[in-house]
């Protein structure tokens, strides 16, 4: 026996052998990634490796995470509630400051009902599968988030994509397709978060209406930055998580789908209900929002403040890339940043397609118009 175990610890496990072959073929393409620890001491700042940086790519775009309300509405949430759900909110977890977010997400929204989940991730896994299945299909824009894939690949349904927002390609799928499929959903983000540019929402929302597709959006990085659009989305998916400075997702959408959703979104029935904390927080981000109408037209502005500086399109939303192709000359952009005391992460494959590696810069109320005319001067000299 003891023969064996020594045999054993001689010998590279073949589970840790598999998992270092994986990540030495990242190497070279400069792919691999790894955790850096990240204090952010305000909603500016942050302090990593000893040193303190402004941040310009956090997605706290209002800067909420850190207000003293939102701070002290999560405070006052964990003494009355405690620090956890306990349970998922179909047993005990279902806590009274969930039905006020819900309330209050739908009156922003012009739906009739909202579902709090986890997370947005958790949101859009739960959501898709609820809708269609193995008879069915989804359209999907190409640069759709992550987690709007992971649940499209859970249904078990014909999927389908189209290059980023192209309609006529999105049209010739539908008219090719959607006859022989009992139900299609049709998929896309109101902001996109890795390019910063817009949905034609409007031209979508038609689409769906002529042939019959529900159209769900994700407004991960809307919330709050860009004025919502009355949207035709039957679903408007989001994240308490960015512009809400919390955590956390949410659907709205008619009574029916959000009862449907309650019964069927596996993400939501087997999962704990959010904490108490966030659930505060974001409610008090949602009234602070609505309150505060300049500074919501702020990050946009400051977005709009550097294109112009650096003679770039003009930004759309919070978000601006600036796409540099291979992942080390990101890296080495990103690096230079940081000597100047900038911290911009960069955004390589596969979060983003090969070849498109790019600065992600996010711009938020709390950042100043010296910041940003600072940042510029730091990135024209790249
Ligand atoms: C961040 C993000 C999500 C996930 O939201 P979390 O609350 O962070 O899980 C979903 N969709 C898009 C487009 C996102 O950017």
């Amino acid at each position: 026996m003891s023969q064996v175990l020594d045999d054993q610890s001689r010998v590279e496990k073949s589970i840790d052998a598999y998992a270092r072959s994986k990540l030495t073929a990242l190497d070279p393409m400069g792919l691999r990634r790894s955790l850096i620890e990240t204090d952010r001491t305000d909603a500016i700042e942050v302090m990593r490796g000893g040193r303190r940086l402004i941040s310009f790519c956090c997605n706290d775009y209002l800067s909420l995470s850190h207000h003293p309300d939102v701070e002290r509405a999560a405070q006052d949430a964990i003494e009355k509630f405690g620090t956890g759900a306990g349970a998922s909110r179909l047993v005990t977890g279902n806590y009274s400051l969930l039905g006020e977010l819900e309330a209050k997400l739908a009156a922003l929204k012009g739906t009739e009902a909202c579902l709090v989940f986890g997370c947005g991730y958790l949101a859009n896994i739960g959501t898709i599968p609820a809708l269609v299945g193995a008879e069915d299909l989804i359209v999907l824009d190409e640069l759709s988030h992550a987690c709007m894939h992971a649940g499209a690949r859970l249904t078990s349904a014909r999927i389908e994509t189209f290059p980023h927002n192209d309609l006529s390609a999105a049209h010739a799928i539908l008219k090719r397709m959607r006859d022989s499929h009992p139900r299609c959903l049709l998929l896309t983000e109101t902001i996109f978060s890795m390019d910063g540019d817009r949905a034609p929402l409007q031209a979508l929302g038609l689409l769906a209406r002529d042939f019959d597709a529900w159209l769900m959006t994700d407004d991960a990085h809307g919330l709050g930055v860009v004025p919502h659009e009355n949207s035709d989305a039957d679903i408007q998916m989001g994240t308490l998580s960015k512009g809400a400075g919390s955590y956390g997702g949410y659907v709205c959408a008619s009574r029916a789908v959000i009862d449907l959703l309650i019964n069927r979104a596996r993400s939501f029935i087997y999962s704990t209900g959010l904490p108490p904390a966030s659930a505060a927080a974001a409610l008090e981000a949602l009234t602070i929002m609505e309150r505060d109408p300049e500074m919501c037209a702020r990050p946009l502005a400051l977005a709009r403040a550097f294109t112009r500086k650096l003679g770039l399109p003009e930004a759309q939303s919070a978000i601006v890339p600036v796409i540099l192709g291979d992942a080390e000359h990101a890296l080495a952009a990103s690096h230079a940043l940081e000597q100047d005391g900038f911290l911009v992460i960069a955004i390589r494959p596969p979060t983003v397609p090969f070849g498109t590696a790019r600065l992600r810069f996010t711009f938020t109320a709390g950042h100043s118009e010296a910041d940003v005319a600072r940042l510029a001067a730091a990135v024209a000299k790249l």
